[in-house]
């Protein structure tokens, strides 16, 4: 048969990017990439304006992924990029009305007078504790293996990262490798020991320390730019090309767009969990859920010209149970050098997400006022924003509430059953670039190696970074 193709990947955001990269080392596999938007990327989105440079989807990654790391190795990316070393970085979490620094490594955050000397017994307490049966949300875990006095703290990461609720997001969703340690060795704080000290005599001699934040001089977009560049715009790559169906006919994946029908061998999903499910709908067994909820956020970037200065530090986050406007702010001006012109600081304050999703309908006017007098309660911002500009990303962060256990395993038997069927992207094994990336290498391994991939993740255990 004419034009069938070894690997149709849907969506280029990260995850279709990445696979395409990787495919391409494969000699003389072809591939085609289908992109609804004009542009590639996905939720990344850097806003360059007026001198300042912001971002409407993410800010950055930890350097401590090694498929990141070789991605950028070879992509030549890594002589470009910029660094924010997290141990010189310090964040905030709003506390009572006011910024408490956090340190950000376990001993010094037991150490630190974050918590009383009592509700640290409490903490302890994991040592005795069982394992906690069912589905728990990530507020009854910590409330039964921590108690009450680390829910804030722990609301503060899941803000920061899936902008999220935590009476809502469940434990075995947003922290499977957790959730195995409690499982394996009952309690957590003795699990996590025995994994440091067995990790600790296998690096001996590595160099430790903490990740640093990494991004580029013009933004996360760089990095789309760049693996799109040798992308061959009429072989391997179609822009505004929406896929709107997908079979498998006589062993061939069938791919249906207004711009006309595909075949190829294998096909990958490498979209949103929502945008999968969509297509997915008419293959196999039905999924457990045919959707799941998301979480939208606005940026607010604001510059500041004389009189105004930041804290040293990347930014801070806000729980909940502060009633505050913003979910919490990053210093960008800090992070990365040339985010702001001369003599003036760039702020991007953060709005909206699971719990406050009616702020995402606020005039710009509102949002910019209500963030700015936010803010100024916080920090060291006389006088009005010299620039405003608010940024509404079309990209939602998928969140992994109930019944998202059952849903990832019925996505890997669907993988197991259907030859050729590879299902990646935003919300299937984490939300961060680094897991999109991660996965996407693994993808692109089983694809050369004409496997299946089972999808089962390998249970490690981040770390939680502010
Ligand atoms: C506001 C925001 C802030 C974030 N901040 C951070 C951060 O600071 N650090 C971090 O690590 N991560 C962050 N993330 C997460 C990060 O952006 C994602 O992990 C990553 O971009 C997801 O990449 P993806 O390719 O899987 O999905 P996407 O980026 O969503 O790409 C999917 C692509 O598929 C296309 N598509 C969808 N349906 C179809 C179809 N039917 N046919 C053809 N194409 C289709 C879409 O147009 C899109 O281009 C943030 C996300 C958001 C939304």
């Amino acid at each position: 048969m004419k034009n069938i193709k070894d690997t149709i990947i849907i969506g280029a955001g990260l995850s279709g990017l990445t696979v395409a990269w990787k495919l391409r080392q494969i000699p003389g596999h072809s591939f085609l990439l289908l992109e609804q938007s004009e542009k590639t990327g996905g939720a990344i989105w850097s806003h360059p304006e007026n001198g300042y440079v912001a971002e409407g989807g993410p800010h950055g990654f930890l350097d401590n992924c090694p498929e990141s790391r070789t991605l950028l190795a070879e992509t030549g990316l890594d002589q470009e990029c910029v660094k924010a070393p997290l141990a010189k970085f310090v964040r905030y979490v709003c506390m009572n009305g006011n910024l408490k620094l956090i340190p950000q490594t376990p001993t010094k955050i037991l150490a630190a007078p974050l918590i009383s000397p009592l509700q640290k017994l409490r903490v302890a307490a994991d040592l005795w504790k069982k394992p906690l049966p069912g589905e728990p949300t990530v507020s009854e875990w910590v409330r039964y293996r921590f108690g009450q006095a680390l829910l804030p703290y722990v609301d503060a990461v899941f803000t920061g990262t899936y902008a999220g609720d935590l009476e809502r997001l469940v434990i075995d969703g947003v922290m499977p490798g957790v959730r195995q340690v409690e499982k394996e060795h009952g309690s957590v704080i003795r699990g996590l020991l025995k994994k440091m000290k067995a990790a600790g005599s296998k690096n001996k001699g590595k160099k430790k320390g903490l990740p640093a934040m990494t991004s580029f001089p013009q933004g996360m977009n760089r990095l789309a730019e760049r693996l799109s560049q040798d992308l061959d715009t009429e072989k391997e790559i179609l822009t505004a090309c929406s896929v709107n169906a997908v079979s498998r006919e006589n062993g061939y994946w069938q791919v249906e767009t207004a711009q006309g029908n595909f075949t190829g061998r294998n096909l990958v999903l490498a979209l949103p969990v929502n945008q999968a499910l969509a297509l997915l709908a008419s293959l196999g067994d039905p999924p457990p859920q045919s959707k799941i909820a998301e979480a939208r956020i606005v940026t607010i970037a604001l510059g500041f010209g004389e009189g105004a200065s930041l804290p040293p530090g990347f930014g801070y986050l806000t729980p909940e149970q502060e009633q505050r406007f913003c979910l919490g702010a990053l210093f960008s001006s800090n992070m990365f050098p040339g985010r702001s012109p001369e003599g003036h600081i760039l702020l991007e304050a953060l709005v909206g997400g699971r719990r406050h999703p009616e702020r995402l309908e606020l005039d710009d006017e509102t949002l910019i006022r209500e963030s700015v007098r936010d803010l100024q309660g916080l920090l060291n911002l006389p006088g009005e924003p010299t620039y405003s500009r608010v940024l509404r990303p079309q990209s939602s962060i998928p969140q992994l509430e109930a019944g998202y256990p059952a849903l990832l395993q019925w996505r890997n038997t669907l993988m197991q059953k259907e030859k050729g069927l590879y299902i990646t992207g935003f919300g299937w094994e984490g939300i961060g670039l680094n897991d999109m990336i991660k996965t996407a290498f693994r993808v692109s391994e089983a694809i050369r190696e004409g496997e299946q991939d089972s999808g089962e993740q390998d249970a490690a255990v981040k770390k939680v970074y502010f």
